[in-house]
Formats: structure tokens, sequence, C-alpha cells
């Protein structure tokens, strides 16, 4: 029978083995909240740690139209059997169109037979996996005494940092910098609604002041200097992700203990890049965090020590919560099945 004879509540009960699932973005802001994309994430990145995940090299390309970057993030992981591609990139003028410039699909494949197997909405999951991974990083590596959180950047993408930390320590406070000052009210306002006091603060006092550091930010120079930074804060770079962009002083990673999601990308597209071209840090001297996920690194020594996480963004952490998207959303009989 044909995906065209079936009826839409039909088509959502057809056995998901037997077509393809469809997830839409309004599916996936349902079934994955934060907890679901940080038990992904963490998974995978301990999945890769143990080498049972690999991404394959990603592909990035200005398209000559719109503006627009264009490319494909894809991997394989063995222990969640998810196989598959996040394709998507960045269309600057979609703002005037009132839509995300980021847009992304992702695209899993099974792994026994290279079928087609889900087409999953990728914009929601994006800030969901991104705001997961510095939030590993801060379960895993910030002090358990943490009480200030500090954000440096107030757009899209911050908000779902902010909300993803708060829940790793008790924060008492957020203080904030933003290169545009008007962006600040956006993080603010969740304050207001958690009830945690927020202060906009320069760089110098929000390094004075917090024990955990997000950068979440599009700069091409250090937004954060070594001498602002005091013993034993975590900094969760989220921002560079790609070859240019930086956020922090290369001296800042040099004294600091480093860790990232996948070290390949740490030194060509990461924050760490800086640091290793100039040579003050080596490819040696990055930890993947799922070491300290899997327990065979001791990840933060004590209490004086800075732990930076360069959060690079890696297409397993796409197809982690894009696998769990299908999975929450078969189950909880969201997701539609076609017939190709
Ligand atoms: P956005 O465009 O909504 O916000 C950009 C932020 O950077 C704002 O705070 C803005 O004030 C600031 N900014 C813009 N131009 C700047 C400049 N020249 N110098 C310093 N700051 C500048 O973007 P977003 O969706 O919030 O994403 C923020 C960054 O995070 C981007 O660089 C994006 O590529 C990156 N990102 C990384 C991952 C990852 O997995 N690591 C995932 C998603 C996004």
């Amino acid at each position: 029978m044909g995906a065209e004879e079936l009826s839409v509540e039909e088509l959502a009960t057809v056995n998901a083995t037997a077509g393809i699932t469809l997830v839409s973005e309004a599916v996936c802001e349902q079934v994955v909240g934060r907890p679901e994309a940080f038990t992904a994430v963490e998974n995978v990145f301990a999945a890769m740690a143990r080498g049972d995940a690999y991404n394959f090299p990603v592909v990035r390309e200005a398209i000559g139209h719109a503006d627009a970057l264009y490319g494909f993030k894809s991997g394989f992981d063995r222990a969640g059997m998810v196989l598959g591609v996040k394709s998507g990139g960045y269309w600057p003028g979609n703002v005037d169109k009132n839509l995300t410039n980021h847009q992304s699909t992702v695209i899993l494949f099974d792994p026994d037979t290279g079928q087609l197997r889900s087409l999953v909405g990728g914009n929601y999951l994006t800030a969901v996996r991104t705001a997961a991974a510095s939030a590993v990083s801060i379960a895993h590596l910030a002090r358990k005494d943490a009480r200030v959180l500090g954000m440096v950047g107030a757009g899209h993408q911050s908000t779902f940092q902010l909300r993803a930390a708060v829940e790793q320590r008790n924060f008492e406070k957020v203080v904030a910098w933003n290169p545009h000052p008007e962006y600040l009210s956006r993080l603010a306002a969740v304050c207001e609604e958690l009830a945690i006091p927020f202060e906009a603060v320069e760089q110098e006092q929000l390094g004075a002041e917090a024990d955990v550091i997000i950068t979440i930010t599009s700069a091409f120079e250090p937004l954060l200097m070594k001498q602002w930074i005091k013993p034993g804060t975590h900094i969760a770079c989220m921002g560079t992700d790609t070859k240019g962009k930086q956020e922090v002083d290369p001296e800042l990673l040099a004294s600091a203990s480093v860790f990232t999601d996948e070290v390949a990308q740490s030194i060509s597209i990461g924050e760490a890049q800086h640091a290793v071209a100039s040579g003050l840090l080596s490819e040696s001297d990055i930890t993947p965090v799922g070491e300290v996920i899997n327990g065979t690194h001791p990840g933060r020594r004590d209490d004086q020590e800075i732990t930076l996480f360069d959060g690079t963004g890696v297409g397993l952490q796409d197809l982690a919560v894009a696998s769990a998207a299908v999975g929450l959303a078969q189950k909880k009989g969201l997701a539609q099945a076609v017939m190709l």
C-alpha cells in the first residue's frame, strides 16, 4: 500500500521500520528537552573517546549565492548505531524573510543496510545540542562550588547555553557582557524568569566575578584576556567553529587545562587553532572531554586550575540528538512515517 493511500493518522502509526520517519521542527521541540539532549551528547562524547564513534571530514563551502555557507557534518556512532549527516549552513539574508539564518536538516541511515531511515528538522536540535555540550563540560569540569555564571555573547544561541548551564551548578548570579549591549536584555529576561539575579558588566569584571564562563559569539578577536580570569574558573568557548574565529586570549589556553569535543576540530577550526598556530599549545595538550566522562582522565585536578572546554560542534552531536528525537517521537506517536 502506498503512503498516499493512508490517512494522516494511519501515516503516523505506520511501523517506522517499514518507511522513512519524518520529525518536524515542532515535534523536535516537543520531545527533546535539555535532559534528553544532555544525555545524548554526553553519551556520544564518551563513545568518541572510546573510539566507538567517529566524525567524517566536514564539508563547508561558500556557494556563491545569497552569501550562503553550505555544508555537511556526518559520522557514525557504532555504540548508538547512528549513521547520518547534518546538511545545512548559514544564510545571512534569512532574517529579512523571518527565518533563522542557520538552517539545517539531519538525515539518518540504517547502518546495516544504508537505507534512508529518517529526516529530522535540525534547527532547534542544533541549538539544544550546542547548549548540551557546554553543560556537559560544566557538569564534568567546573568546581562543585561554582556560584557565578558569566555569559559572553547574547545572540540566538546564548539563551540556550544559559538555560542548560544553570541546571549544572547552584548559580546565584549571572554576569554578562556582549559587544552589542542592546542584546543583553535577552539574557536578563531568562534570568528574571529563572529568578537568578542578573548584571550586565564590563569584560574585566566578568572575569573577576565568574566561576564559570560561556563564550558564544561570532568574534574574530579575543574578548577575554588571560589576566582577567581568576584561578579555578571553568570556561566553555562555544562560538569558534570556523577558521579565523576567536573568542579568548591564546595565553589563556596555554595556562589552562584544555578539553574539547574533538581534538582534530579543536586545532583546526576551534578556539585552540590560535594557541596551536602560535606554538603556545600542542595537540597532545588537548584532552577529549569524553575521556573525563569515561573516567580515563581525572578532569579537574584542584580548585585553582583553570579548565577550558573548546566546543567546536561535531556532526555526531547532531546525529545523537536527531536519533533521540526519532525514538521519542515514535514512542509518543508524533513521528510521521512515509514510504518512498
Ligand atoms: P547570533 O548571530 O545570533 O549572535 C552572534 C553573537 O556574537 C552576538 O552576541 C553578537 O553580539 C556577537 N557578535 C557578532 N559579531 C561579532 C564580532 N565581530 N565580534 C564579537 N562579537 C560579535 O549567533 P548565534 O546563533 O548566537 O551563534 C553564536 C556563535 O556560535 C556563532 O559564531 C556560531 O557560529 C557559533 N555556534 C557554534 C556552535 C558549536 O557547536 N560550537 C553551534 C552553533 C553556533
